[in-house]
This record gives structure tokens, C-alpha cells and sequence, in this order.
């Protein structure tokens, strides 16, 4: 599990090496061509791995798509990150059930929802882009689809993540809120969700992105969030740029939450100012719950400039361009 504290302290440093004012992030930087592509950003700290090797496609001339889902891979294989892909934590009948989807720079999408078995939900959406009629499919379709396309069946569950299903077995709390990184964050302390959004504009200027998740911890079976859901976990438009969220699927589904960013984003908006008025609409319909959850967004437009909003303070987002392949921001947040 990700030692969010220790993190929080790296970020802190990264952003004093950088001159970087929390708070007041909606940035581009331009390069030679004067363009503030190629460029790939991430939601929370291991976007930097994961933007890393997107870089690897990106810094030599390849396609966003590519880029984004190569990314997307990283997480989804690492097994200390509970909330992603392989070892994520399982529903609460034990079952790992992945979301992901995928977007490019022509409107195609593919998706997966609820899928058992498959490490790489993402590459499975993009097959489901590509190579059906479909956008989505979701439970023992997905896998059997994943199966046919010559991915390996595997046992998802670890025992790291069995132990943590155990342990919450003891009290089986059914409580589908948000943990979220604030003050009294401690080492160790365990978070029960958390998503990879990825946003990347190629050399040519063209935007993909990817979104992949095992969705909340100890959910019930069948349950799925935003993650697997085009216009709320996901939206890219090439004409005005991309969008993302993580945090309490449901509030962002109710809201089409990614969709709204990028059409706020063709209004005139900032990527961020976008991010924070969706931000704002979520809390507007249900402002008990605000104290209680996290969403956060993260967008990107079509210049390159980029920005994020989340309810709560400790939403971060990873940056990777010409200049920095490694830098992580702290995002703007409501309280
Ligand atoms: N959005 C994900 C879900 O609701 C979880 C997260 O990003 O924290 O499944």
C-alpha cells in the first residue's frame, strides 16, 4: 500500500523545488515548438510511473492512445497498489472485479466492467474499442471476450489484499465512503479506493485517455463506479481536450462529471476553473455528503494547459512532458 504520508511529504519537497504554490495549479508548459505538447498527466502519486513509461511513446513521436494505455499497465501489474488492477481489493464476497476504459482522438471508446480474472483491464477496453461493435461489456462477457483475444486468466486476489478482506470480514461495515489524505493522515493508514485517469496529448496534438480501477474496496458484487463509464470516469473530445475523475463513482456518474468538464472547457473555461465547477455541482446536489466523500477531477485542454479540482485537500496529479518526467502537484480543493 502506498505510504500516502510519506508521499505527501515528497510532494511538498518536489513542489519547493519547483516554486510550485499549492492551490493555484492550471498550467502549460511550452516547449521549443512553443506548444505545451507532448504532455501526459496522471491522477495521484503513481501517475509518475505511470506517466513515465506513457513517455516512453510519447517523448519519440507515438500516438496518445498508445501512450495512455501502455501508462495505465503500470499500476494495473503493480501489486502494492490496492486500488488498481492486479491485487486490487476485492468486493465483499472476495471477488477482484476490474473497470476500465479507454477514449481517442477520433471519439472511438471501448470499456470493461466488473471483469474477473484479466491484469490488464485497459488493454482489454481498447480490444473492445477496436475490435467490436461495442463500448462496453461488462462481468463473465468481458472475461471470456479478454480470454478469446489471448489474455491468460489468473487469480487476481493476492494475500495481501485476502488479508485486508479478512480483517474488514470481522466487521463487514458496509460504509461505500471516501478515505481521503488530510492532516490526520497517517503511516499506513489504508485507503479504501483510488483510480489511474490518464490524460495525453501526442506530437500531433492529438488527446487519449485512460481510466482504470478495481473500484471501491469490499463494494457489493455487481457494483460499479464511474471509472468503466465514458463520460463520467472518461471523457475526450479532440476539438477541446480530455477529462477524468476519481473518487465516489456515484456522485460523478449522477453528474456525467467528465463529459461536464470538457464541455465547460469548450464554454471557456479553464482546465481547472472546469474541474471546480463540476466539483461544485456535485456538492450543490448534495451538500451533506460533501464533508464526507472525495471526487476529483482532472482535465487537460487542447493547448496542453491543464488543471484539477477535488472536494477534499490530498488529491495529487502527475505531470510528464520535455521538461519533467516526474513532477507531482498537489490539486486545488474545496475545503
Ligand atoms: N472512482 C472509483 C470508483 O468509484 C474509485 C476511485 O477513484 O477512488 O470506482
Amino acid at each position: 500500500m502506498y505510504n500516502r504520508r510519506k508521499f505527501l511529504k515528497t510532494t511538498s519537497t518536489v513542489a519547493g523545488l519547483v516554486a510550485i504554490a499549492p492551490r493555484t495549479f492550471s498550467k502549460s508548459f511550452l516547449n521549443k515548438n512553443n506548444t505545451g505538447f507532448p504532455i501526459v498527466i496522471s491522477t495521484w502519486d503513481f501517475g509518475v510511473a505511470a506517466n513515465k513509461e506513457a513517455w516512453k511513446i510519447l517523448g519519440t513521436g507515438g500516438r496518445a492512445l498508445d501512450a495512455v494505455e501502455a501508462g495505465a499497465r503500470i499500476p494495473e501489474a503493480d501489486l502494492n497498489n490496492h486500488s488498481v488492477g492486479k491485487a486490487g481489493y476485492p468486493d465483499r464476497d472476495g471477488h477482484v472485479t476490474l473497470d476500465a476504459c479507454i477514449m481517442d482522438e477520433f471519439g472511438n471508446c471501448g470499456g470493461v466492467a466488473g471483469m474477473e480474472y484479466i491484469a490488464h483491464p485497459i488493454s482489454v477496453a481498447r480490444l473492445v474499442m477496436e475490435k467490436t461493435p461495442h463500448v462496453l461489456l461488462v462481468g463473465e462477457g468481458a472475461t471470456q471476450f479478454a480470454v478469446e483475444q489471448g489474455f491468460k486468466k489468473e487469480t487476481l486476489l493476492t494475500d495481501e489484499s485476502k488479508k485486508a478482506w479478512e480483517k474488514w470480514l470481522v466487521t463487514a461495515k458496509y460504509s461505500p465512503v471516501i478515505n481521503f489524505e488530510n492532516k490526520q493522515s497517517k503511516p499506513g493508514d489504508k485507503y479504501n479506493h483510488d483510480t489511474i485517469g490518464m490524460l495525453a496529448i501526442d506530437a500531433k496534438g492529438n488527446i487519449s485517455g485512460a481510466c482504470t480501477t478495481s473500484g471501491m474496496a469490499f463494494k457489493l458484487h455487481g457494483r460499479v463506479g464511474d471509472s468503466p463509464i465514458i463520460g463520467a470516469g472518461l471523457y475526450v473530445d479532440n476539438e477541446v481536450g480530455g477529462a477524468t475523475s476519481t473518487g465516489v463513482g456515484e456522485e460523478v456518474i449522477r453528474n456525467v462529471g467528465s463529459f461536464l468538464v470538457v464541455e465547460l472547457m469548450r464554454q471557456g473555461y479553464s482546465p481547472d476553473a472546469a474541474c471546480k465547477e463540476a466539483v461544485n455541482r456535485i456538492i450543490k446536489k448534495k451538500p451533506e455528503t460533501a464533508k464526507q466523500i472525495q471526487v476529483g477531477f482532472l482535465a487537460i485542454n487542447k493547448k496542453g494547459e491543464y488543471g484539477s479540482y477535488a472536494i477534499q485537500p490530498g488529491f495529487s496529479f502527475a505531470v510528464c512532458n520535455q521538461e519533467k518526467q516526474d513532477l507531482l502537484v498537489s490539486g486545488k480543493s474545496y475545503y
